[in-house]
């Protein structure tokens, strides 16, 4: 399955996305992990890409590409994905079609979690992310066992740069202008399908295996 997950910041795309990674098998590309990384690691792309992502805006289009087509390259990916959070603008979409075209593959479906815009600022403030292997918290809903430290991994996990309240709405206003057009373009496609993402962790899941079970002939 070649899959792509998008919405809005907050919608939950990273929490799903690492639970459809492990239940079919298939790498989790996340466009933003990938990012953080290399700014961990202050390489040349992670310096470019941290100025505009601590203030909540874009990374450009070539180098964002650049680096995803570089790991769907990978042999890893050879029989299945799941983006997340790449595509973020219609050129980007554009891209991604051209190289998909050239490895001979086509994207599988698109899932657009839907949630309610009032809840998504109240759960990035609530959000707390592992900086060390990954994984992401929120103390209301998903808490770790122990305050303050990564259940995987025992690290410290922190609110994001990009999740203070000032950046949210950059990112937001962003969302609206750059990316949600690509609801339309993947409607075209006939590949979207929405999934509500107000649901819980375990509900939207179990709402996506439905989905991802038909399509696979099995759950
Ligand atoms: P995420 O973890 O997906 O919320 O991404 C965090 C930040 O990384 C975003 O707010 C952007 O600044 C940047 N970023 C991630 N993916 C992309 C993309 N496809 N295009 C441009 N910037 C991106």
């Amino acid at each position: 399955m070649y899959l792509l997950i998008m919405g809005a910041p907050g919608a939950g795309k990273g929490t799903q996305a690492k639970l459809i990674s492990e239940k079919y098998n298939i790498p989790h590309i996340s466009s933003g992990d990938i990012f953080r990384q290399e700014i961990k690691e202050q390489s040349k792309e992670g310096k470019l890409a941290q100025e505009y992502i601590s203030q909540g805006k874009l990374v450009p289009d070539d180098l964002t590409i650049s680096i995803i087509s570089k790991r769907l390259q990978k042999e890893d990916c050879n029989h299945g994905f799941l983006l997340d959070g790449f595509p973020r603008t219609i050129k980007q979409a554009q891209d991604l079609d051209i190289l998909l075209a050239k490895l001979k593959i086509k994207l599988t479906l698109v899932l657009n979690l839907v949630v309610n815009p009032e809840r998504i600022v109240n759960r990035l403030s609530q959000r707390r992310v592992c900086l060390k292997c990954g994984a992401t918290y929120n103390l209301k809903t998903n808490p770790p066992k122990k305050a303050g430290i990564c259940d995987k991994c025992g690290e410290a996990i922190v609110l994001r740069e990009d999740d203070k309240e000032e950046t949210v709405k950059t990112r937001l206003d962003v969302y609206q202008t750059q990316t949600k057009p690509l609801v339309k373009y993947y409607n075209e496609q006939k590949i979207l399908i929405n999934i509500d993402g107000d649901l819980g962790i375990k509900d939207t899941f179990k709402e996506i295996v439905k989905i991802l079970g038909d399509v696979n002939g099995n759950n």
